[in-house]
Protein backbone atom coordinates (compact mmCIF):
# COMPACT_ATOMS: atom_id res chain seq x y z
CA UNK A 1 0.00 0.00 0.00
CA UNK A 2 2.90 2.51 0.99
CA UNK A 3 4.40 1.79 -2.56
CA UNK A 4 1.52 2.39 -4.12
CA UNK A 5 0.34 5.09 -2.63
CA UNK A 6 3.61 6.61 -1.62
CA UNK A 7 2.29 7.78 1.32
CA UNK A 8 4.15 6.74 4.88
CA UNK A 9 1.59 4.35 6.87
CA UNK A 10 3.33 2.50 9.18
CA UNK A 11 6.38 4.18 11.78
CA UNK A 12 8.32 1.34 12.84
CA UNK A 13 9.20 2.02 16.46
CA UNK A 14 9.94 -1.74 17.94
CA UNK A 15 7.33 -2.24 20.40
CA UNK A 16 7.42 -3.72 24.11
CA UNK A 17 5.24 -5.91 26.18
CA UNK A 18 5.38 -6.31 29.26
CA UNK A 19 3.57 -8.68 31.20
CA UNK A 20 3.18 -10.02 35.09
CA UNK A 21 3.72 -13.64 35.12
CA UNK A 22 1.72 -14.40 37.92
CA UNK A 23 -1.67 -12.31 36.37
CA UNK A 24 -1.73 -14.13 33.28
CA UNK A 25 -1.68 -17.61 33.73
CA UNK A 26 -2.96 -19.92 30.81
CA UNK A 27 -5.63 -20.73 33.06
CA UNK A 28 -7.40 -17.32 32.89
CA UNK A 29 -5.63 -16.08 29.74
CA UNK A 30 -5.94 -18.75 27.56
CA UNK A 31 -3.17 -17.92 25.05
CA UNK A 32 -3.07 -14.18 25.02
CA UNK A 33 -0.22 -13.51 27.34
CA UNK A 34 3.40 -13.82 25.43
CA UNK A 35 3.49 -17.60 25.62
CA UNK A 36 0.44 -17.73 23.10
CA UNK A 37 1.93 -14.74 21.30
CA UNK A 38 5.34 -16.37 20.62
CA UNK A 39 4.01 -19.66 19.99
CA UNK A 40 2.29 -17.60 16.32
CA UNK A 41 5.63 -15.85 16.06
CA UNK A 42 7.60 -19.03 16.29
CA UNK A 43 5.37 -20.82 13.77
CA UNK A 44 5.46 -17.36 11.07
CA UNK A 45 9.18 -16.55 11.70
CA UNK A 46 8.46 -13.18 12.93
CA UNK A 47 11.19 -11.69 15.26
CA UNK A 48 11.18 -11.31 18.68
CA UNK A 49 13.01 -11.36 21.82
CA UNK A 50 11.81 -12.53 24.96
CA UNK A 51 13.40 -11.40 28.47
CA UNK A 52 12.85 -11.62 31.83
CA UNK A 53 12.76 -8.77 34.60
CA UNK A 54 16.92 -8.59 34.83
CA UNK A 55 16.98 -8.58 31.27
CA UNK A 56 13.99 -6.02 30.63
CA UNK A 57 15.50 -3.74 33.88
CA UNK A 58 19.05 -3.44 32.25
CA UNK A 59 18.03 -2.23 28.84
CA UNK A 60 14.61 -0.06 29.75
CA UNK A 61 15.56 1.41 33.40
CA UNK A 62 12.78 3.70 33.40
CA UNK A 63 10.38 0.82 34.56
CA UNK A 64 9.98 -0.09 38.36
CA UNK A 65 9.26 -3.71 37.83
CA UNK A 66 8.76 -6.66 40.72
CA UNK A 67 11.18 -9.50 39.72
CA UNK A 68 8.18 -11.38 38.60
CA UNK A 69 7.34 -9.63 35.15
CA UNK A 70 8.33 -11.05 31.45
CA UNK A 71 8.62 -8.74 28.60
CA UNK A 72 8.52 -9.34 24.72
CA UNK A 73 10.17 -7.04 22.27
CA UNK A 74 9.57 -6.83 18.16
CA UNK A 75 11.63 -4.61 16.32
CA UNK A 76 8.90 -4.66 13.65
CA UNK A 77 6.43 -3.02 15.74
CA UNK A 78 5.26 0.12 14.77
CA UNK A 79 2.38 2.44 14.73
CA UNK A 80 -0.63 2.43 11.98
CA UNK A 81 -1.42 6.46 11.14
CA UNK A 82 -5.27 4.79 10.99
CA UNK A 83 -7.21 7.57 9.03
CA UNK A 84 -4.41 7.90 6.79
CA UNK A 85 -4.57 4.07 6.14
CA UNK A 86 -8.59 4.01 5.88
CA UNK A 87 -8.13 6.78 3.26
CA UNK A 88 -5.61 5.47 1.62
CA UNK A 89 -7.30 1.66 1.55
CA UNK A 90 -10.47 3.35 0.17
CA UNK A 91 -8.20 5.01 -2.36
CA UNK A 92 -6.60 2.36 -3.82
CA UNK A 93 -9.96 0.34 -4.20
CA UNK A 94 -11.77 3.05 -5.80
CA UNK A 95 -8.33 3.07 -8.04
CA UNK A 96 -9.05 -0.94 -8.84
CA UNK A 97 -12.58 -0.52 -10.13
CA UNK A 98 -14.24 -1.13 -6.52
CA UNK A 99 -17.39 1.06 -5.77
CA UNK A 100 -17.25 2.50 -1.72
CA UNK A 101 -20.67 2.83 -0.69
CA UNK A 102 -20.49 4.74 2.63
CA UNK A 103 -22.83 5.08 5.64
CA UNK A 104 -24.81 2.34 4.14
CA UNK A 105 -26.16 -0.09 6.55
CA UNK A 106 -26.39 -3.58 5.49
CA UNK A 107 -29.60 -4.96 6.65
CA UNK A 108 -29.66 -8.87 5.76
CA UNK A 109 -27.55 -10.99 3.79
CA UNK A 110 -29.49 -13.85 2.14
CA UNK A 111 -28.38 -16.61 -0.29
CA UNK A 112 -31.08 -17.66 -2.98
CA UNK A 113 -29.78 -20.51 -4.29
CA UNK A 114 -28.30 -18.75 -7.28
CA UNK A 115 -25.77 -15.86 -5.23
CA UNK A 116 -26.45 -13.50 -2.27
CA UNK A 117 -28.68 -10.57 -1.85
CA UNK A 118 -27.39 -7.52 -0.07
CA UNK A 119 -29.79 -5.86 1.75
CA UNK A 120 -29.35 -1.95 2.58
CA UNK A 121 -32.67 0.37 3.20
CA UNK A 122 -32.92 2.17 0.05
CA UNK A 123 -31.62 -1.43 -2.56
CA UNK A 124 -31.14 -4.51 -2.45
CA UNK A 125 -27.96 -5.83 -4.79
CA UNK A 126 -27.14 -9.34 -5.79
CA UNK A 127 -24.22 -10.96 -5.82
CA UNK A 128 -22.19 -14.16 -6.96
CA UNK A 129 -20.60 -14.28 -3.65
CA UNK A 130 -20.09 -11.91 0.11
CA UNK A 131 -17.31 -11.40 2.17
CA UNK A 132 -18.29 -10.22 5.10
CA UNK A 133 -15.80 -8.12 7.27
CA UNK A 134 -17.32 -6.44 9.87
CA UNK A 135 -15.01 -7.23 12.78
CA UNK A 136 -14.73 -10.50 14.68
C1 LIG B 1 -9.69 0.28 21.20
C2 LIG B 1 -9.13 -0.73 20.24
C3 LIG B 1 -7.74 -0.80 20.06
C4 LIG B 1 -7.20 -1.71 19.17
N1 LIG B 1 -5.85 -1.72 19.02
C5 LIG B 1 -5.30 -2.56 18.12
C6 LIG B 1 -3.90 -2.55 17.88
O1 LIG B 1 -3.16 -1.79 18.49
N2 LIG B 1 -3.40 -3.43 16.96
C7 LIG B 1 -4.21 -4.30 16.27
O2 LIG B 1 -3.72 -5.05 15.44
N3 LIG B 1 -5.54 -4.33 16.49
C8 LIG B 1 -6.10 -3.49 17.38
N4 LIG B 1 -7.45 -3.51 17.59
C9 LIG B 1 -8.24 -4.51 16.87
C10 LIG B 1 -8.51 -4.06 15.44
O3 LIG B 1 -8.95 -2.72 15.42
C11 LIG B 1 -9.60 -4.96 14.83
O4 LIG B 1 -9.25 -6.30 15.01
C12 LIG B 1 -9.75 -4.68 13.35
O5 LIG B 1 -10.08 -3.33 13.13
C13 LIG B 1 -10.85 -5.55 12.77
O6 LIG B 1 -10.93 -5.23 11.38
P1 LIG B 1 -12.23 -5.56 10.59
O7 LIG B 1 -12.04 -4.98 9.21
O8 LIG B 1 -12.56 -7.01 10.73
O9 LIG B 1 -13.39 -4.79 11.36
P2 LIG B 1 -13.59 -3.23 11.62
O10 LIG B 1 -12.35 -2.45 11.44
O11 LIG B 1 -14.34 -3.15 12.92
O12 LIG B 1 -14.55 -2.81 10.44
C14 LIG B 1 -15.87 -3.33 10.36
C15 LIG B 1 -16.68 -2.33 9.57
O13 LIG B 1 -17.94 -2.91 9.27
C16 LIG B 1 -18.92 -1.92 9.48
N5 LIG B 1 -20.20 -2.60 9.70
C17 LIG B 1 -20.56 -3.41 10.73
N6 LIG B 1 -21.83 -3.84 10.58
C18 LIG B 1 -22.26 -3.30 9.42
C19 LIG B 1 -23.51 -3.36 8.70
N7 LIG B 1 -24.56 -4.08 9.13
N8 LIG B 1 -23.62 -2.67 7.53
C20 LIG B 1 -22.58 -1.94 7.04
N9 LIG B 1 -21.38 -1.85 7.68
C21 LIG B 1 -21.24 -2.52 8.85
C22 LIG B 1 -18.46 -1.13 10.67
O14 LIG B 1 -19.10 0.14 10.69
C23 LIG B 1 -16.97 -1.02 10.37
O15 LIG B 1 -16.67 0.07 9.55
C24 LIG B 1 -8.03 -2.60 18.45
C25 LIG B 1 -9.42 -2.53 18.63
C26 LIG B 1 -9.97 -1.61 19.50
C27 LIG B 1 -11.47 -1.54 19.66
Amino acid sequence: MEAESRQTLVTRTGGLVIEDRAARRDVDSGTRNIEGYTAVFDEFAVDHELLDADALQARWPQFRLDGGEQALYQSESGLVDAARANAVHVALARAHGAQVHEHTAVRAVRPDGEGVLVETDDRTYRADRVVVAADA
